[in-house]
Order: structure tokens, then C-alpha cells, then sequence
């Protein structure tokens, strides 16, 4: 497991950067994320007490306040989620509650990571525990008064923070491919684990974690390392009668944001339900590689076309998730259930693929020529400068150009399409920030 992340978010000029600055203290420790592109994420090393973790501060891409930009900032916010373990949400303190915080707010509220909330610009220890009372109203529990510039009040910041954080005798540089298995109660996940794990028991070593419920299943294929998420607890709760409302979401969207790769598992009776497209929507906002997996293929009366057609009937239900790969398998008879690893391999491996900058930008230039960018009604034009991948899990792709509000939505998916084509990246989702000039 590397460094867990902390990621720093909130609206420009509240001050994360003087937060990250102190959480690291030592300037030296810089690791940047890819050179050359270094504002726009810079992982810090800090420790507290026993905990290690990396600090995030994604505040690189934003410019300028409020309104106009939020749809960028939440661009960040939800890429900064979704490799964090933790996220400091931090607020201004002396300017109150503004339209930005509630927006933020909102967004995080939405996602699994723990959110701390600190309220920055609290110098004065008892004015500053009113300035902080203010943002209760924002729904994220305890509202921490510091100061970034003083340091006062980062240690309780802190304390709390490394609650989440696991021990640093933990965090070793195992290299797995961290799988969940998700879908509806009985469609078939426990037989599925059963038929994967097959002869290979004996290896299997459940290990628990320390700040989570779930029990994880390591297991070695190929003389590759899988950790299989919460899949132990599925297995746990089997006897457990489930209500016909009860549907563990919450617990499934804990396992995907663990995970690499997440396995959603279909039923081939079924098909595609509105339990498995809320899923799927979860599994391409965390940025995580997929599998489709249609299990219980052996019930289906076939002829020669019945893959093909109902392949494209889950393609056309889960449209937004084209990337994804589907296979069709029986966890009763094992039919095609070793091939599933073959396209979790290739899953992960395009999630965790970087692509040189030259490469980016000959797309581009190419997708420009066939297609240039659209002319706004004031006759201005779109003009993408250059573009380059700054992280990777999943690939994220920034685009420099001369104004982002001129870029449309076709044009948008359109310009995804050609990476698309061009670059592959079959198996997980990926992401394009358009970057306006500063
Ligand atoms: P960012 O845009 O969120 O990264 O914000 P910065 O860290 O760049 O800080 C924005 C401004 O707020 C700067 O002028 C800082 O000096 C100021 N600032 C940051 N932390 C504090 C603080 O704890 N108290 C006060 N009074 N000002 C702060
Ligand atoms: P879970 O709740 O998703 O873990 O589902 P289970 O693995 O407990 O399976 C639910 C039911 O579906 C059980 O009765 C299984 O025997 C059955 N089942 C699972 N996989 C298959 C399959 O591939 N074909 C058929 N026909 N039945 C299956």
C-alpha cells in the first residue's frame, strides 16, 4: 500500500496551500507528481505522531473565485477524492460562509471519503470559535478553528485526521491489484469468489483491516498479488435475510473506492437494473477501472447471435461506461470464470498507464485538424494549446487552452472520443480538465 493521501480542497485563497506548507513543513520533500507540471499537484510528505501520509493540494488549477469556476473546482475536487483517503475541506473563516463552501460541501457530502472540515484564519482563539461555529450550517460535523499561518489549532486538525489513516508499520510497497466484486444481492458474487478461488484455498489469508469493517481476501495468480474487497464480509452476511428494499449501496461504494478494479456483476436473468447503473455511476465518478461480469450465462437459452445482441443491450444501458469490457460467465459450471483475470490484468494496467506528452499532443493536433474547435457567437474561437497527462488511476488529462467556457460539450466528447481511439485505454474511465490560461 503506498502513502495514504490527504487531499486539501476548498475555494481559492482560504489558505490550503499555507495549510499543506505547515502539515509538511520540510520544503525539501517535494514529490512531484510528473516534472514540468509541477502547480498542478504536489505531493507533500508528512507524518504525525506514527502516521505517514502524503498531502495533496490540487489548488494549482483554479485562478480565480466562486461561481464562474465551480464546475472546474469540482473537476478537482472529485479527482483529489478519488485517490484520497482523507480530505481536509478547508474554509475562510473570516469571510463566512459563501456559495462556494456550500457547493464544495455538497459534492463531498456525496462521496465516501471522510471529510474534516477547518476553518482557516482563526488567529484569535476566542473569536475564532465563533468564526468556525458559523460553518455547522455546511453539514460536515465539527468545524476546526486554525491557523495556517500560526499553526494554532493544526494539531487537533491533526489528532483526528490520523484516526483515518492506517499505521505506518501497514503501509508497505505491496504490489496488488486491489478487485471488488459488486452487484445485487444474489447475482451471484459469493459463487463467483468460490469458483475463483477454486483449488487455491489454501493461499487464501484474510486480513483485516484496522480502520474499516470490511475483510479483505488476498490471493496470488500468476505470481501477481490480488486483494479482493469485502468480499469475506459478503460472505459473512450470507445467512443474513435481506429485505427485498435492502440493498447494501453504502458498503458496495466502500469497496469500489478501495479498489483498482471493480468486477459488476450482473445477472443474466436480470440484465442491467437501476441498482447496477447507480453502481456503474459510482464506479466511473471514482475514476475506477471495470469488468462487466453477467453471471449465471448458463441459464439463458442460446443460439449463435445471443452474446452479441445482449452485449449490446448492456452496452446500450450502461452507454456511459463504454470503456468497460463485458464477459460472459457461469459461476455454477466455471464457464469462462479464469478469463475474468485476464481483463482485470488488462484493467488495471491501462488505469495505472502513462502517456507521453509528444503522444497527447500528436492527438490532438490531429483531432483539431479534422475537426477544429467551435467559434462562440462573438466570433471567438477555441485554441487548445497543448495537453499532458498529470496523474494516472485513472489517466487524467490536462488540456491548456485559450478559454474553456468556448469549448462546447460535443466538442468535448468528441475530443474524448479521439483519445479514445487513439490511446485505448480500454477498461477504465479517463478524464480531460480544460485548463484556461491564468
Ligand atoms: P490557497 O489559494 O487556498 O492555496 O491559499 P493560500 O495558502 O495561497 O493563502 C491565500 C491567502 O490567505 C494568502 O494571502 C495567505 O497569506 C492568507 N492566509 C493563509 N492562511 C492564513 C491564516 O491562517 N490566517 C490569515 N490571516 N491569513 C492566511
Ligand atoms: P451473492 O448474494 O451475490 O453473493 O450471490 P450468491 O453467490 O450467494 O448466489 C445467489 C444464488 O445464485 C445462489 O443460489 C447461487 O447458487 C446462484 N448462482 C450463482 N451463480 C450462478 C450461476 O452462474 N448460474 C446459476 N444458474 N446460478 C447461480
Amino acid at each position: 500500500m503506498p502513502l495514504p493521501i490527504v487531499a486539501i480542497v476548498g475555494r481559492p485563497n482560504v489558505g490550503k496551500s499555507t495549510l499543506v506548507n505547515r502539515l509538511s513543513e520540510s520544503k525539501d520533500s517535494i514529490v512531484h507528481d510528473q516534472p514540468g507540471i509541477t502547480r498542478d499537484r504536489t505531493y507533500r510528505h508528512a507524518y504525525w505522531q506514527d502516521r505517514e501520509f502524503s498531502v495533496v493540494d490540487t489548488g494549482g488549477l483554479i485562478f480565480d473565485d466562486d461561481t464562474e469556476f465551480l464546475p472546474l473546482i469540482r473537476e478537482q475536487v472529485m479527482v483529489a477524492l478519488a485517490e484520497a483517503t482523507v480530505a481536509i475541506f478547508v474554509v475562510d473563516g473570516q469571510t463566512g460562509v459563501t456559495g462556494g463552501d456550500e457547493a464544495i460541501a455538497s459534492w463531498l457530502r456525496e462521496h465516501s471519503v471522510p471529510v474534516l472540515l477547518a476553518v482557516n484564519k482563526c488567529e484569535s482563539p476566542t473569536a475564532g470559535l465563533i468564526q468556525a461555529a458559523q460553518f455547522w450550517e455546511l453539514g460536515l460535523g465539527n468545524p476546526f478553528p486554525i491557523s495556517g499561518i500560526h499553526g494554532s489549532g493544526t494539531g487537533e486538525l491533526l489528532d483526528e485526521l490520523i484516526q483515518y489513516l492506517p499505521p505506518t508499520e501497514e503501509i508497505e510497497e505491496i504490489n496488488e491489484t486491489r478487485v471488488a466484486i459488486v452487484g445485487r444481492p444474489n447475482v451471484g458474487k459469493s459463487s463467483l469468489l468460490n469458483a475463483f478461488l477454486g483449488e487455491n484455498r489454501s493461499i487464501v489469508s484474510p486480513i483485516s483491516g484496522t480502520t474499516r469493517d470490511a475483510i479483505d481476501t488476498v490471493v496470488e495468480r500468476n505470481e501477481k498479488t490480488y486483494r479482493l474487497i469485502d468480499t469475506a464480509g459478503i460472505r459473512r452476511k450470507k445467512n443474513v435475510e435481506y429485505g427485498a428494499e435492502f440493498f447494501g449501496i453504502n458498503r458496495a461504494f466502500k469497496a469500489i473506492r478501495r479498489a483498482d478494479v471493480v468486477l459488476l456483476v450482473i445477472d443474466a436473468i436480470d440484465g442491467v437494473t437501476e441498482q447496477d447503473l447507480k453502481l456503474a455511476n459510482r464506479i466511473s465518478e471514482e475514476g475506477r477501472a471495470c469488468v462487466i461480469v453477467v453471471n449465471k450465462w448458463d441459464t439463458i437459452e442460446k443460439d449463435t447471435y445471443t452474446i452479441l445482441d445482449y452485449e449490446r443491450e448492456v452496452k446500450s444501458r450502461l452507454y456511459f461506461m463504454d470503456w468497460a469490457k463485458t464477459i460472459f460467465v457461469s459461476a455454477l459450471t466455471g464457464q469462462r470464470v479464469e478469463k475474468i483475470i485476464d481483463l482485470v490484468d488488462q484493467a488495471a494496467s491501462e488505469h495505472q498507464r502513462r502517456v507521453s506528452t509528444a503522444v497527447i499532443n500528436e492527438v490532438i493536433e490531429e483531432a483539431v485538424s479534422w475537426h477544429s474547435p467551435p467559434t462562440t457567437r462573438q466570433g471567438k474561437q477555441g485554441k487548445i494549446y497543448y495537453g499532458t497527462q498529470v496523474t494516472s488511476q485513472p489517466p487524467t488529462l490536462v488540456l491548456f487552452v485559450n478559454d474553456p467556457k468556448r469549448f462546447n460539450e460535443n466538442y468535448r466528447r468528441y475530443m474524448e472520443s479521439q483519445f479514445r481511439q487513439q490511446l485505448g485505454f480500454i477498461g477504465t474511465p479517463i478524464r480531460l480538465i480544460w485548463r484556461g490560461k491564468p
